[in-house]
């Protein structure tokens, strides 16, 4: 698979046209998806539309941008405009947003082409992409699997070599997570950098909008090109992406560089081969001329629970909207008031997981619960983000494994949710710190499937970051 630069390169110098890029990704998309189901939507017509326009740009000798022509795939809780976005729930079944996302609107205005739009977890929630409407996504290796979630369709397509580079939300690890299974790189930024306007909500204090791709360099284009400051979402900041930095020395290119390997996430709890494939890398870094230390991040073990509490707090808010009266599809039957027909439309619309959270987040909010466990789980979530930073303190980034685990069969966590939710250890603390964080594949683990190695930096620092991941993913 070309990388997105690469791609662009050939388009921009009128090497390779848009429109016979844009046709073998469709192709590719066509055959994808009958094995994996990554695609909820896999939008033709106007991918095609838009290659014609970006081969005329290029032939006025106009200006196509830094994506020209470069295939992507869009999660399906981002909206993009005249065409249908589900967030993987029936109750979106037939939701046509009438605007942009701001992240797809800056992704086409630099000539990235959306492909298509894929397959979640309903409304982000979940670690597996089996709770979709549209049915599971399966792993790209091995079809009996799950890929990971919630933007499970996204890291299919970028591992199958549909597309260079996808869209995902991070709320907990949902881009990280099926990154590291997939074997392909996972960027979810500083809470901040990206705008949220027209992110389908989940829990607005952690979403991120975040980044799957081959190459860390693609990743950091697509970074740059979405940043920056956007009226439409008040907790959007004017910061930028630095560029690539240049390497200490070709042979010792981490000379100089800090990382801390976070001791409470390399043990118990962390399965035998991706602890070795950790292990394995971390020689390799210091090979590069890393110094390696151990550092601590003592409320690891609270950050689960904790983010569980505001997750769910902040998504029971949140989904009040589908009340199948404004907003959402409307299940009636006759002589249904007001009332029994929003109950009737949200208990067909809305999954199990999504039911199960909206109550754990009503119950935690309620009167008699709030101070006991959201006004304590905000207290500890500044805990975590205060050890993050202490750890951070002393190195340029901290180093986990993304994932307890490699990817699991299909099913075999349903009816488990407390085992689902506890594999968020490793990277529900960067959301919770709102910290940069990005996994890049560490090689094969166990039963012949990857995992990923996270490196989580300080706020704002992604240029940094993706710098020391880039040399790490060619390790
Ligand atoms: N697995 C986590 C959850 O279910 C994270 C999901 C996400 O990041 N959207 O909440």
């Amino acid at each position: 698979m070309t990388s997105a630069v690469q791609i662009a390169k050939e388009v921009r110098s009128g090497g390779r046209s848009a429109v016979d890029v844009v046709t073998e990704a469709l192709d590719r998309a066509a055959a994808s998806q009958a094995r994996t189901n990554a695609f909820v939507t896999i939008s033709s017509e106007r991918a095609l539309v838009a290659a014609r326009r970006i081969d005329d740009v290029v032939r006025s000798g106009r200006e196509p941008g830094p994506l020209a022509g470069v295939p992507v795939a869009i999660k399906d809780n981002i909206c993009t405009r005249g065409l249908r976005t589900t967030a993987g729930s029936a109750i979106l079944r037939d939701f046509v947003p009438p605007y942009d996302a701001t992240v797809v609107a800056r992704l086409e205005a630099a000539g990235a082409i959306v492909l298509g739009k894929t397959n979640l977890d309903e409304f982000g929630m979940g670690s597996s992409s089996e709770r979709s409407a549209s049915g599971p996504v399966r792993h790209p290796l091995d079809p009996g699997r799950v890929t990971g979630g919630s933007s499970g369709g996204s890291a299919a397509a970028v591992a199958d070599g549909v597309v260079p580079l996808a869209l995902g939300s991070d709320t907990g690890g949902s881009v990280r997570q099926p990154a590291a299974f997939c074997g392909v790189v996972g960027c979810k930024p500083t809470y901040g950098l990206l705008s949220r306007y027209g992110l389908i909500a989940y829990a607005s204090s952690l979403d991120q909008i975040g980044v799957l791709s081959r190459d860390v360099e693609d990743a950091r284009l697509a970074l740059a090109v979405m940043s920056g400051r956007d009226p439409l979402d008040a907790t959007s900041v004017d910061a930028a992406v630095a560029p690539e930095r240049a390497l200490a020395t070709s042979d010792a290119p981490l000379a100089g560089v800090r990382i801390g390997v976070v001791r409470e996430l390399m043990g118990e709890g962390v399965a035998p081969g991706v602890r070795s494939a950790l292990t394995a890398l971390r020689a390799r870094l210091e090979g590069l001329g890393a110094a390696v230390v151990e550092v601590s991040v003592p409320s690891v073990r609270l950050a689960v629970a904790t983010y569980y509490v505001i997750a769910t707090a902040e998504a029971s808010s949140n989904l009040a909207r589908y009340d199948a009266m404004l907003y959402g599809a409307r299940v009636a039957v006759a002589g249904d008031d007001q009332e029994r027909s929003m109950r009737r439309s949200r208990a067909a619309g809305l999954g199990r997981e999504v039911q199960r959270r909206i109550l754990m987040g009503t119950f935690v909010l309620s009167a008699g619960s709030f101070d006991a466990y959201y006004r304590r789980a905000l207290q500890v979530r500044r805990l975590v983000a205060d050890d993050v930073a202490a750890a951070l303190a002393g190195v340029d980034a901290l180093l986990t494994p993304t994932a307890p685990t490699v990817s699991w069969p299909l099913g075999a966590r349903l009816d488990d949710p407390l085992a689902m939710y506890l594999g968020d250890v490793t990277t529900c603390i960067a959301n919770l710190a709102g910290a940069p964080a990005v996994s890049v594949p560490a090689g094969i683990a166990e039963d012949d499937l990857p995992c990923g190695a996270q490196f989580v930096g300080a706020p704002f620092d992604e240029g940094r970051l993706l710098s020391i991941a880039a040399v790490a993913a060619r390790s």
